[in-house]
């Protein structure tokens, strides 16, 4: 227990000072612990690894939950993850367990608890694929309960975790997947092929994938940041054919019975890539990252940076951007 900031706990390195922070390193601890904070009756803001969100920088008046327990298990095909523990370890031991399922899913940064809440996918793989089941803590009704892969709700980055009847009030314990012992990689985008030939084994794609990843993603350490902040927007077949006739190098994918414009594109095109904007900026490498630039961005910067690139990209294609960052005490 104690204070912090979220500027200490996300990836951005941004948000206003924390009233309460609290850490809880295993199931055994959690009745005892939310019994209290409720007496206090705060706001409950659960925490992972803080890869996903931008804070504002107002004060939070209410207590931020970390749930530590970390340690992951296999056992035949299945793997558990407590959720704290590191989403890419999670793909390591998979990897090395030579269960197929996650591997493209390598170098994802996050708890393995956070990563049903946005349903983290990757290069053609998402983690709906292969979750049974997850075990939560229900903080109104004080009981654990679990939510098998059907409840969770998945769809493209979403869950039922980020729906208003659920958003922080379950403190997701751990994660079960079920994977394929000795199953063949998958390797549908090309972005991965250019760098597997052959038959590539599971630890190649984990190394490819990593490899792909340093080139095109910021890595925190060096500015802050939470990953793609924009959602890839999904339009009908008359959009995308008057889109194509007017810019012939989109890059739209089938998605379902509609299709997927690669929102990096779109931010790209609008000449945002590697701008700066006050103590802020979009990354260089990759136009959908925003950037903390100078280490001293406010959320405000961030946020208003990403209304004027939803802006350009809807004065020059009519698509209005959906964040993928949650925003937080906005
Ligand atoms: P990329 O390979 O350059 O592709 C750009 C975009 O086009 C991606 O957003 C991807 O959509 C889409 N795309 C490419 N090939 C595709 C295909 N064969 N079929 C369908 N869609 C295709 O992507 P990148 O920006 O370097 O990112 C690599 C992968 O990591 C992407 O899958 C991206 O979503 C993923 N990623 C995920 C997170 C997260 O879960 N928070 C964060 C960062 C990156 P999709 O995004 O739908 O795959």
């Amino acid at each position: 227990m104690g204070t912090k900031n979220f500027s200490d706990l996300t990836s951005f390195k941004i948000g206003g000072k924390i009233r309460k922070y609290i850490e809880i390193s295993d199931e055994d601890e959690i009745t005892g612990i939310i019994g209290k904070i409720k007496k206090d009756n705060l706001p409950i803001f659960i925490i992972g690894g803080g890869t996903d969100i931008l804070v504002s920088d107002k004060d939070f008046e209410g207590v931020v939950i970390k749930y530590t327990g970390d340690k992951i298990k296999v056992r035949g095909e299945m793997l558990t993850a407590e959720a704290g523990a590191v989403w890419d370890d999670v793909v390591k031991l998979s990897v090395e367990n030579n269960l197929q399922g996650i591997e493209c899913l390598s170098g994802i940064p996050g708890t393995a608890g956070a990563a049903p809440i946005q349903n983290i996918g990757a290069y053609g793989q998402e983690l709906k694929d292969t979750l049974t089941k997850i075990k939560v803590y229900d903080i109104q009704n004080e009981k654990f309960v679990t939510y098998t892969n059907k409840d969770c709700k998945f769809d493209y980055r979403e869950s039922i975790f980020k729906s208003k009847s659920h958003w922080q009030k379950y403190i997701i314990c751990s994660v079960t997947l079920k994977l394929v012992k000795n199953g063949k990689a998958l390797i549908n985008y090309d972005s991965l092929k250019n760098n597997l030939k052959g038959e590539p084994t599971l630890q190649n794609v984990r190394d490819s994938v990593i490899f792909t990843r340093r080139q095109r993603i910021e890595d925190y350490d060096n500015f802050g940041n939470a990953g793609s902040f924009f959602k890839n927007p999904i339009v009908d077949q008359a959009k995308k054919l008057s889109l194509e006739k007017l810019f012939s190098d989109i890059k739209i994918y089938p998605f379902k019975n509609k299709y997927k414009i690669a929102a990096g594109w779109l931010v790209e095109k609008t000449g945002w890539k590697g701008k700066e904007f006050g103590n802020a900026g979009v990354s260089p490498k990759h136009a959908l990252i925003l950037i903390n630039r100078t280490g001293r961005a406010t959320a405000e910067d961030v946020f208003k940076l990403s209304e004027e690139i939803i802006k350009d990209v809807n004065n020059k294609f009519g698509i209005i951007l959906e964040r993928e960052v949650q925003l937080i005490n906005f």
